[in-house]
């Protein structure tokens, strides 16, 4: 269990974990491999053939998260691709409300992501949760990704976050590792990332099934939700449960399946 009296730093990925991974699925799944066919004169079905090596080449290292270097590779302005969709943007539900509590409880809100920095724009721009955060940092400005050691030791110099008193939420089980290793004193994924694709197994990780429920479970956020005016609207009554922990809060020793598409996670 978390202490959360011990807490006073809550570090949060962006895509998959505030916002609904759908977006970047859809993107890189369906909108991008269509660009690039029409921009080569490929059906649709070559163009992923065609896209799926490269990307799966690089998977998890910064420039896979680059959308300058997809821009260089494919030949598109895949910021202006992202930004053809941005009507798909979502913030996950419960993700307001929890925001506001962890503001209410006195807990530093810090976005850390892997997203190019112009997605990180157009993904605020178009969500507005900026306004519900306390600082954002891209891993692109620290030339590594949060896969690696250098991101963490950079995002510390940078913040001056306490790893003993802080929570990162993140649905990138590989991000989650490094960051346990480098002493974050408690990591919680997300099991469901797409609101679209079936939730995953978070292995070793603890999981944030529902933010409305981890506001309502967690005293420290919930007394601070309720002295809040203006938190209430953001968040629906949620029942607290009785009797064992939730099948989602337990950890599970199966492994999630890897990722096979540069979003922010
Ligand atoms: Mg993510």
């Amino acid at each position: 269990m978390i202490d959360w009296n011990h807490i006073d730093t809550v570090l949060l990925d962006m895509d998959g974990t505030l916002l609904d991974l759908h977006f970047d699925s859809f993107v890189w799944h369906e909108h991008l491999p269509r660009r690039f066919a029409e921009s080569n004169a490929l059906d649709l079905e070559a163009a992923r053939a065609l896209l799926k090596p490269r990307l799966d080449a690089i998977q998890g290292t910064l420039p896979w998260y680059c959308l300058t270097h997809w821009s260089r590779e494919f030949g598109l302005d895949v910021p202006a691709v992202e930004a053809e969709v941005a009507h798909l943007i979502r913030v996950r539900p419960g993700v307001h409300g929890f925001l506001t509590a962890c503001a209410a409880g006195g807990l530093r809100r810090i976005l850390a992501t892997n997203a190019h920095p112009q997605s990180l724009a157009l993904k605020m721009r178009t969500s507005g949760l900026h306004e519900h955060l306390d600082e954002l940092h891209s891993s692109h400005v620290y030339g590594a990704a949060k896969e690696e050691r250098a991101f963490w030791h950079a995002l510390q110099a940078a913040t001056g976050f306490v790893p003993e008193r802080s929570v990162l939420i993140d649905d990138n089980l590989d991000v989650l590792r490094a960051a346990r290793s480098f002493g974050v004193a408690c990591c919680l994924a997300v099991p469901q990332p797409d609101s679209q694709q079936p939730a995953r197994p978070t292995a070793e990780f603890l999981a944030v099934e529902c933010f409305e429920r981890l506001v309502h479970e967690t005293p420290r956020l919930a007394r601070a939700f309720a002295s809040c005016p203006q938190a209430q609207g953001q968040i629906t009554t949620v029942q607290p449960t009785l009797g064992p922990p939730r099948a989602e809060c337990a950890p599970s020793s199966r492994q999630a399946p890897a990722t096979d598409f540069p979003t922010g996670r």
